[in-house]
């Protein structure tokens, strides 16, 4: 079938009302967590010959956020989807008032290579929940769990949910269809090609791009803390993950201790004595080896720095200073760059000038230097003396600012950028005749007392 034939299947199953229904909706939600189930070896097989990732990590940052998220829907799809009275005003008194919960229709979920399954799954549980019709368009660049996401998708009736594999050359025909929604997650510069094909279809859409968070290590953080959990935010995924730590911005007081208790941290979670544990994730091919290398200054390199093939080793980049290369782009990798500040105040004030990130991170135990940090730095998402984890609570919004894209997801906020909330104003019989002609100045005046026009 070629994907404008497939697009028009997906059209016509929606037109057919088959989603509306919510046990149905919560039937395909089951259907999905059945063939994870059924296809668990064959997606931690996929997750090995692709990134070389260990069972465990598959679990704890894969599978677990799909199930999760099912679950969390097949709990709360019901009460989400209910119609929600909302009250009156003056002017429409007395009338009655909701918000009914409308799928836009067919959604196309595009996702990246680095969390291959979740980044692919989660949106498109969401926009299923909300009774969209999905067709998925994995990365190429994860080939063997592309091949599982095609072979889940077997488990759905034709024109619900339906995987795409190839690369840009598909991406691009995607595109070109008039898809009611778009939900990608990638780089920001193939964000900007998305974003300028959905404005071809005026296509509503949620855009989860990438950036430089940066982390904050103040002189009143616990450094030990602070190590312990900045090791692993960078290096899981081999620091291939959207919100990872990109750098690391420290108080130069506390520095060397700091990066004393990271290398210790590298070495007790990474290496079996100088051997880089069977269990690190690779960096994904060639190109973007070449491209970490590239960023790396030997002579400032205080740790790792070398690779075996794609297995870049955890690196720790000492003096780091803004004009370096490794400040110039998201780095995407297993480099941690130390940048030193001598006051917090105007280390806030540097962050400030840069693009906004997917998050930021402040380690410290001073209520005034965090409230400051969350108050003067726009991100994403922030973490105060954690890294990442808040993006696996479904309570909190998770989506990006400025070029790291816009509009959130996760729990209740998928719902609702899969549903068109739309307004339902109900009038009964009675009603005041203000705004009916002919106008009158007694009419007029009652409009202004109304609207308080002309009033302070
Ligand atoms: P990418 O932008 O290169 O690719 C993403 C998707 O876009 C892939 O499916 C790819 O096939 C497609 N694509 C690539 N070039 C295209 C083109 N010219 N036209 C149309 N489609 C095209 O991103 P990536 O390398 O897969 O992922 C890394 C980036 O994604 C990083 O910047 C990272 O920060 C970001 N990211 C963001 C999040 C988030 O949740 N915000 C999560 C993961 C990754």
């Amino acid at each position: 079938m070629t994907i404008p034939e497939l697009f028009s299947l997906q059209q016509q199953y929606f037109a057919a009302s088959r989603t509306k229904d919510i046990n149905i909706r919560k039937e395909n939600l089951k259907t999905l967590k059945k063939a994870l189930n059924d296809h668990r070896l064959d997606i931690y097989k996929a997750f090995k010959d692709d990134l070389n990732k260990s069972e465990f990590e598959v679990d704890a940052s894969e599978l677990s956020m799909c199930i999760m998220e099912i679950d969390y829907f097949l709990k709360h799809l019901k009460s989400l989807s209910k119609r929600k009275k909302v009250g009156t005003n003056l002017l429409n008194f007395p009338s009655k008032n909701h918000l009914y919960y409308e799928p836009y229709g067919v959604a196309l979920v595009i996702a990246p290579w680095n969390y291959p399954l979740q980044l692919a799954l989660v949106p498109a549980i969401g926009a299923l929940a909300a009774g969209n019709t999905v067709i998925l368009k994995p990365s190429e660049y994860a080939p063997k769990v592309a091949e599982v996401l095609s072979v889940i998708s077997d488990y759905f009736e034709d024109g619900l949910f339906s995987v795409v594999t190839g690369g840009i050359k598909e991406n691009q025909e995607l595109l070109d269809l008039p898809f009611d929604y778009i939900f990608f997650t990638g780089s920001t510069n193939v964000g900007r090609i998305v974003m300028e094909k959905a404005s071809h279809h005026l296509t509503p859409l949620t855009l989860e791009l990438g950036g430089k968070s940066p982390c904050v290590v103040t002189a009143t953080a616990d450094l030990d803390i602070a190590a312990h959990r900045i090791t692993w935010a960078k290096f899981l995924n081999a620091g291939q993950t959207c919100v990872a730590v990109d750098y690391v911005y420290v108080d130069k007081k506390v520095k060397d201790q700091l990066i004393k208790k990271i290398i210790a941290e590298i070495r007790k979670g990474y290496f079996d004595d100088d051997v880089l544990s069977k269990d690190f994730v690779h960096v994904v091919n060639e190109k973007q080896l070449n491209r970490l290398l590239g960023l790396i200054d030997q002579s400032k390199v205080v740790f790792g720095g070398k690779n075996d093939g794609l297995y870049l080793e955890p690196t720790v980049i000492d003096n780091v200073a803004f004009d370096d290369k490794i400040m110039q782009e998201e780095i995407f990798g297993p480099l941690l760059p130390i940048v030193e500040y001598d006051n917090f105040y105007d280390a806030v004030e540097i962050i400030r000038k840069m693009d906004r990130p997917l998050a930021s991170y402040i380690f410290s135990s001073d209520k005034k230097e965090i409230t400051y940090f969350e108050e003067n730095v726009a991100a994403g998402s922030l973490g105060i003396n954690d890294c990442i984890m808040m993006l696996t609570n479904h309570h909190l919004p998770f989506g990006g600012i400025g070029k790291a894209g816009f509009n959130s997801y996760h729990g209740k906020y998928s719902f609702r950028i899969f549903s068109h909330e739309k307004a339902v104003y109900e009038k009964g019989r009675i009603e005041v005749q203000t705004k009916y002609p002919p106008y009158t100045e007694k009419k007029l005046k009652m409009l202004h007392s109304i609207t308080k026009i002309g009033k302070k």
